[in-house]
C-alpha cells in the first residue's frame, strides 16, 4: 500500500491516507515536544527507534490477545495501520510514582505502588490534557461505560505484558500512556505508539532514566538512551 495525501501532522508523527479508506500510513519523525508543546526539540534517530519498538511491542501484545491497529512495518520510519477513530483519552498506567503524579499529589518519585494505578486525561491540547474520571468521560460523550471498562481491562493487560517484556531486558516499566480507537465496526483496539516517548523506563539496577524524561529534564544522553533501550529489547527477543 502507498502513501497518499497527508491527513495530519502531529508533534511526533505524520499520518497519510492510503488507497484503502480502512488503512493509514504513520510516519515517525525525530521531532519531539514536552510540556504541552512548550519545549521543542529533535532527537536524532528517534523516529526509526519508535517505529521499530512500537511495532515489536504491539506484535507481542497481539500474541497475548490484545487487539492493536498494527498491520505491517513498511520501512524504517513508516508503518501501515488500521484506521481508527481515536477515543480522545490518554490512558495512563503507573507502577511507580513519577512525573505529574508525584507533582500533583506530593509523592516522591520512585514510590512503588501496591497495584497498578490507572488514570485518564482528556486528549485535548487546547485544554492542556486535563485529568478526568469515568463519569466525566461519559458526560463529555468521549466513550460509553462499556468502552471504558474494556479500555481499562486492556490497559492493565498491556501493563502486565509490557512489564514482563521490559523486566527481561533489565528495565523497569515505571508508567506509560496508551491510546485506543474504534474500528469501523466499533471494536476497540490499541492504537498510536508505545515507545520511550510514551513510557518511563528505568534501568533495573541503577534506576537511570532511559526515556523521554532525559529530554524533558535536560539530562543529556537522550539519543544514547533511546538506542540503549532499543538494543536491549532487540537482544531479548
Ligand atoms: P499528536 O497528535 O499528539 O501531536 P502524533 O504526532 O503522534 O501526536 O500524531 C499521531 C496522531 O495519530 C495522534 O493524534 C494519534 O491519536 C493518531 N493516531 C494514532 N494511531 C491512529 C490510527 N490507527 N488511526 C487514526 N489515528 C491514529
Ligand atoms: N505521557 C505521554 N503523553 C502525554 C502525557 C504523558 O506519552 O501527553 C506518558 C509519559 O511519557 C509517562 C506517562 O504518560 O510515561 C505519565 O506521564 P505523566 O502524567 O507523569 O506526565 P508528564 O510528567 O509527562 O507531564
Amino acid at each position: 500500500m502507498e502513501k497518499q495525501e497527508l491527513l495530519y501532522e502531529g508533534k511526533a508523527k505524520k499520518v497519510y491516507a492510503t488507497q484503502d479508506p480502512k488503512f493509514l500510513i504513520v510516519a515517525y519523525k525525530d521531532d519531539t515536544t514536552a510540556f504541552n508543546g512548550l519545549k521543542k526539540g529533535t532527537i536524532q534517530g528517534k523516529g526509526v527507534i519508535n517505529n521499530r519498538m512500537s511495532n515489536l511491542l504491539m506484535s507481542r501484545l497481539e500474541q497475548q490477545g490484545i487487539p492493536t491497529h498494527l498491520v505491517e512495518e513498511l520501512n524504517d520510519r513508516e508503518t501501515l495501520v488500521k484506521k481508527v477513530s481515536i477515543v480522545p483519552l490518554e490512558v495512563i498506567v503507573r507502577n511507580i510514582a513519577a512525573g505529574s503524579f508525584s507533582k500533583r499529589y506530593g509523592v516522591e518519585e520512585g514510590v512503588v505502588f501496591d497495584a497498578p494505578t490507572l488514570e485518564f486525561s482528556y486528549k485535548n491540547d487546547a485544554l492542556g490534557d486535563p485529568l478526568l474520571n469515568d463519569d466525566h468521560a461519559v458526560a463529555l460523550g468521549l466513550a460509553s461505560r462499556e468502552e471504558l471498562a474494556l479500555i481499562q481491562t486492556y490497559a492493565l493487560a498491556v501493563n502486565k505484558v509490557l512489564g514482563r517484556i521490559w523486566a527481561e531486558c533489565g528495565v523497569i516499566l515505571v508508567d506509560f500512556k496508551v491510546e485506543f480507537g474504534r474500528l469501523g465496526d466499533g471494536a476497540i483496539v490499541l492504537a498510536d505508539e508505545i515507545s520511550p516517548d510514551t513510557c518511563r523506563l528505568w534501568d533495573a539496577k541503577t534506576h537511570e532514566k532511559l526515556d523521554k524524561d532525559r529530554f524533558r529534564r535536560d539530562l543529556g544522553g537522550v539519543e544514547a538512551a533511546y538506542v540503549q533501550v532499543m538494543e536491549r529489547l532487540a537482544n531479548s527477543l
